[in-house]
């Protein structure tokens, strides 16, 4: 597939060196991606500038605007198999993941904003000056560039770019350079879809791609999915360039309650679920497990056969419930941390190393005997190793479940309501799931608290994150 960067509505060669992208379940090269320069960022960013005041996108009519995203998602369902696969190859998640979760759920969201196109608002206000009307209009904010992590890339893509279009901004995609082949394939498929030259732009290449953006003073606003420590060199770069606007969805470090009233069996299906999709690698990821002593055994017998059980392999065959880390880097980082619970006294109960053959594979991993200070306990490993930790007191859960950097999402089981709603309203997370594992929907707001990030997306609340809001003053009693 053609991997240049796409500017101004063109395919151009990239300015710097390739970097390759592998395929995670053999280790071997799918394809080498072009690194854009300083000169292809400003030329991409100089053509979302441009387009974001032309006659074809900013004169287009909101309902036109919509078709363009209906037509999208339609496109996106025409290339359903394809995508699924590429994603699987270049991510290497199970291929079902790819498809209910990534190419479906990317479709799904394109329609939802393809429908509140036509329903953004303004409000009229009641100030206090006579002969006065005063109302607001939902402005684009601007060029906006959207810089996305290797999890989940073309769904987390779409959950930046469907909102942003909807509202009449115009963007610059910097993927991952790790996993950046659907985000060019959608771009392909933008440009089919009859976007306008220079409303999406792409430029690939790694991290100082991404910071030439960040630092860059004509962009709006970067929203942002990542690391948290990328984070804050992001908004380092903000505000020393021109304090743009950001969106940061950034780490997390998920609490899992299992209360002593807890339906032991559908606590292990959902956290298996919720701990061990996309091998771990999800911001939202269940791995600190705060389990009542009267069920800890019982649970860390039945969590230990169920990780256990689990079909590892390459994502692209039917069966394989666990696919590869990402690359070879990042299994190295997840090693290392399991290595750190083990010397600091953690109990392995199952898994604990790499599985011998090509590829990235971990095997799923359960440490019991954790305590609240163990660093398994409190840095974000990004893949299937849980830890498991007793308690005697509930009373102290919420400070035990709160005490952490990250505030992304968390979750009990319990089947007593009183028990479900103190958690809830204890817990300093976006998201507080009760009794099911961490999936966002697009009807939903998704964001963290902490240093879990800045802003929502999703839902309404996408929508504020793109647009600016006038006031309009307007005096009629002269
Ligand atoms: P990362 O921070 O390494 O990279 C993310 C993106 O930032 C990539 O495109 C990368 O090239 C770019 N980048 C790197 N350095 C940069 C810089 N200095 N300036 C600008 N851009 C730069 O993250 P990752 O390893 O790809 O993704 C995993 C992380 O993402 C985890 O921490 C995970 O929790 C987080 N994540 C969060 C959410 C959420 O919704 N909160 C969702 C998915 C992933």
């Amino acid at each position: 597939m053609p991997t240049r960067l796409f500017i101004d509505g063109q395919w151009t060669e990239a300015g710097g060196e390739p970097i390759p992208t592998r395929d995670p379940a053999t280790g071997t090269v799918l394809e080498d991606v072009g690194t854009a320069t300083q000169a292809d960022v400003d030329a991409a960013v100089a053509a979302a500038r441009r387009a974001l005041s032309s006659p074809e996108w900013a004169g287009l009519a909101p309902v036109r605007r919509a078709k363009l995203l209906f037509r999208l998602a339609d496109l996106v369902d025409e290339h359903h198999e394809e995508l699924a696969a590429l994603e699987t190859r270049d991510q290497g998640q199970p291929i079902g993941i790819s498809r209910q979760v990534s190419v479906t759920g990317a479709a799904e969201h394109l329609r939802y904003f393809a429908g509140w196109v036509t329903k953004i608002q303004g409000t009229t206000n009641p100030v206090s000056f006579p002969d006065t009307l005063h109302y607001t209009r939902r402005e684009p904010v601007g060029v906006n560039a959207l810089i996305t992590p290797w999890n989940f890339p073309l769904m987390i893509l779409v959950w930046k770019l469907a909102p942003a279009l909807a509202t009449g901004n115009t963007v610059v995609i910097k993927p991952s350079e790790v996993t950046p082949l659907t985000s060019i394939r959608l771009v392909q498929l933008a440009e089919q879809a009859g976007i306008p030259a220079g409303v999406v732009n792409l430029v690939t290449g790694d991290g100082p791609v991404g910071a030439m953006l960040s630092s860059h003073h004509d962009v709006d606003h970067v929203s942002y999915t990542g690391s948290t420590a990328v984070g804050k060199l992001i908004t380092a770069a903000s505000a020393e360039s021109n304090l743009k606007r950001l969106t940061l969805e950034l780490g997390g470090k998920a609490p899992s309650i299992i209360a002593a009233d807890a339906d032991l069996d559908a606590a292990v299906a959902g956290n298996l679920a919720g701990a061990t999709l996309n091998t771990g690698q999800v911001c939202a990821a269940y791995t600190r497990f705060y389990v009542d002593r009267k069920r800890e055994q019982e649970f860390v017998e039945k969590m230990a056969a169920g990780l256990a059980g689990l079909q590892v392999g390459p994502g692209l065959e039917e069966t394989t419930q666990v696919g590869p880390l990402v690359s070879d880097k990042h299994r190295r980082h997840v090693a290392n941390l399991v290595a750190t619970g083990r010397s600091e006294g953690a109990d392995l109960i199952t898994g604990g190393s790499e599985v011998d053959r090509d590829g990235y594979f971990y095997q799923p991993t359960l440490f019991a005997g954790v305590t609240d200070s163990m660093t398994i306990m409190r840095e974000e490993i990004f893949g299937p190793v849980l830890a498991v930790t007793p308690y005697d007191d509930p009373d102290e859960l919420v400070a035990r479940a709160n005490d952490t950097q990250y505030g992304l999402a968390a979750t009990v089981w319990t089947r007593d309501i009183r028990t479900a709603q103190r958690y809830a309203d204890g817990i300093r997370a976006g998201a507080v799931f009760v009794n099911m594992p961490p999936i966002p929907d697009m009807a939903a707001p998704w964001g963290g608290y902490k240093a879990s990030g800045w802003g929502r997306e999703m839902g309404p609340w996408a929508l504020d994150a793109y647009t600016e809001t006038k006031a309009v003053w307007l005096h009629y009693g002269y």
